[in-house]
């Protein structure tokens, strides 16, 4: 995030507030929105837009009085005292305080709209209290820039280079403040109808606003990425097999299927998981569209207002082009993208990438975490829970199944100051729990200080966190002193009375939820993942159907371990109150 903008006032359009709103994103620019000009907010006018607005979308509204501009002060206050190390309580601190948002904190106010026609105040166009909350701003720092003729102060001095700037048209005032700021923000120029910045990360679709899914519970959908020889891989080449989504049914279906080629003289076949996995970033940076999971377990939407603008897969392929090749220039020299719409190419595709994800995953099968000195970490899931650390090692892959312990090497290897960072087990604090000094203390630094230890076998003491994109969830069941596994195909309702969604709602966001672990399948047949190492008594239920349904989606260790369990009746005829002998059988 280069900066922050604080919107004072609102635009004299809906239309403009979201224009500007977007402008704003599109530069990954954190936006707060307070006060009101003549009784309109802007947070109020992008409510009407139907724009989302929460600190995953960088829309952040602080209210409606002008008061609550003090809030984003606040938080620029804050900035300089966490990653300042400033301890405040003094004059001396203070002064810091301004100095450092001065010197490091890009920010700027816009201040729109006027609350006095010319002649009704004494040619005073906005109020008192305004005046004296951009005052507050450029004390730290931070110049104003308006769209109306209110006095300027050009000279530099205590902003760094002018104070207020007024009378810019509404279509400039983002490229006028980030000029007046210094801020110099590179904008992914990507030739699509829609939006593109990671201030369209978190975004959500809703059911109300989609145009057409892919995947989730609704149809088949898969994301695999090769690396081919160069001679193999036409660079920006984008094709579609079967309809685009303009012959979709609104708020309907459709399978999907995504393979990206990629072939570069520094690529290594070790880098495909890795790549693959940015596919999610790099898609839900889309303005409109939004996607979660991965490898087979997509689901994505694309909402009305974008297909509106024209955005159909063709645009899904050119993000995925440009991005891999401006961020991974390095190793990636050609990208190609095959679009699957078919349902029986789809079908015939879906085998054969599974059969990839297993020759991937059986890599890494045979080694345990004694075997090495190192885990690695997993921060790429920090953009939407910010506390979330995935711990990384031979036995335990990340919880969306995309990278294994190799994946996370190989990660490092290709970007040494990436996500995935290495950890130093370091000294051993306790072998039954799976806890470690190097990890605890990379942990807490990592999560900022929000997860202060973390077992790497244990689901009741100090668990790790889940951010959201887990394959499966396993909970405890105290009644029969086990646990249940379910997996993210799985629609029904589970012994525990909620469905996986339900629970996915509840544990994800980075937090520690005892009693509930997000985890990859490829986990389950783990020594480390054993429930009697945990002191359970090891009876497990997960849904039978769904397990069957999945397939070559389970790893072998899992069919041999449900082969033990005996399915014999539902247990969901049983419930509300579960007999302990019955949830060693959920038949659902
Ligand atoms: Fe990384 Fe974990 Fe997110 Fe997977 S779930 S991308 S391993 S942080």
């Amino acid at each position: 995030m280069p900066g922050f903008a604080a919107c004072v006032g609102a635009l004299p359009t809906v239309e403009e507030a979201v224009e500007l709103a977007r402008a704003l994103q599109e530069r990954n620019i954190l936006v707060f929105m307070a006060s009101h000009t003549r009784g309109v907010s802007m947070a109020e006018q992008l409510a009407e837009a139907g724009i989302e607005m929460n600190w995953d979308t960088f829309l952040v509204p602080y209210g409606k009085d002008t008061s609550a501009a003090v809030h984003a002060l606040n938080f620029a206050a804050r900035a300089a005292m966490t990653f300042g190390g400033i301890k405040p309580g003094d004059f001396e601190a203070a002064r810091k305080i301004l100095l450092y948002n001065k010197e490091r904190v890009h920010a700027f106010v816009l201040a729109l709209g006027a609350d006095f026609e010319p002649g009704e105040k004494d040619g005073q166009l906005l109020t008192d209290e305004k005046y004296a909350a951009a005052a507050g701003a450029i004390n730290f720092g931070f110049p104003v820039i308006a769209d109306v003729p209110i006095p300027q102060i050009l000279p530099r001095g205590i902003c760094t280079y002018k104070h207020v700037v007024s009378g810019i048209p509404r279509d400039q005032l983002v490229p006028k403040a980030c000029e007046v700021r210094g801020l110099k923000i590179k904008v992914s120029k990507i030739p699509i109808p829609v939006p593109y910045g990671a201030g369209f990360e978190g975004e959500r679709v809703r059911k109300e606003n989609l145009f057409v899914e892919f995947g989730g519970k609704f149809s088949q959908a898969f994301e695999l990425l090769l690396a081919k020889p160069m001679s193999e891989v036409e660079d920006g080449r984008i094709e579609l097999i079967g309809p685009d989504i303009d012959q979709a049914q609104e708020g309907g279906a459709m399978p999907l299927g995504v393979i990206v080629e990629v072939a570069g003289r520094h690529l290594k076949p070790d880098f495909e998981p890795v790549l693959e996995r940015r596919i999610h970033h790099f898609i839900s940076c889309i303005n409109g569209v939004m996607h979660i999971g991965q490898r087979d377990i997509p689901w994505i939407r694309i909402s009305k207002e974008a297909f509106q603008k024209g955005f159909r897969l063709k645009h899904y392929g050119t993000v995925l082009v440009a991005k891999f090749k401006e961020d991974f220039g390095a190793i990636v020299d050609k990208v190609q993208v095959t679009l699957i719409t078919d349902p029986e190419e789809v079908e015939k595709r879906l085998r054969e990438a599974r059969e990839v994800y297993r020759q991937r995953d059986a890599r890494v099968m045979g080694m345990t975490d004694e075997d090495v000195d190192l885990f690695y970490s997993c921060t790429l899931c920090q953009s939407y829970a910010p506390n979330h650390v995935c711990v990384v090692t031979p036995e335990r892959l990340g919880l969306c199944g995309a990278y294994t312990w190799l994946d996370c090497a190989a990660s490092h290897e290709m970007d040494p100051h990436g996500p995935n960072q290495p950890i130093k087990k370091g000294e051993v604090l306790d072998p039954i729990l799976g806890q470690w000094k190097g990890v605890n203390e990379f942990v807490r630094q990592a999560s900022r200080g929000n997860v202060e230890r973390v077992s790497m076998y244990s689901i009741l003491q100090d668990p790790q966190t889940s951010c959201g994109c887990f394959e499966c969830i396993v909970a405890v069941l105290p009644e029969a002193n086990g646990v249940m596994i379910v997996n993210r195909e799985y629609v029904g309702e589970t012994p525990i009375g909620m469905t996986f969604s339900t629970m996915a709602g509840q544990i994800g966001g980075g937090v520690q939820m005892p009693g509930f672990l997000g985890i990859g399948k490829l986990y389950i047949p783990a020594k480390s993942s054993s429930p009697q190492r945990a002191g359970s008594n090891g009876w497990y239920g997960c849904p039978r159907n769904s397990w069957r349904k999945s397939g070559p989606g389970w790893p072998r260790g899992s069919r041999r371990w449900a082969s033990r369990i005996s399915w014999t009746r539902s247990l969901q005829r049983r419930m509300p109150v579960p007999s302990t002998s019955s949830l060693r059988i959920w038949n659902a």
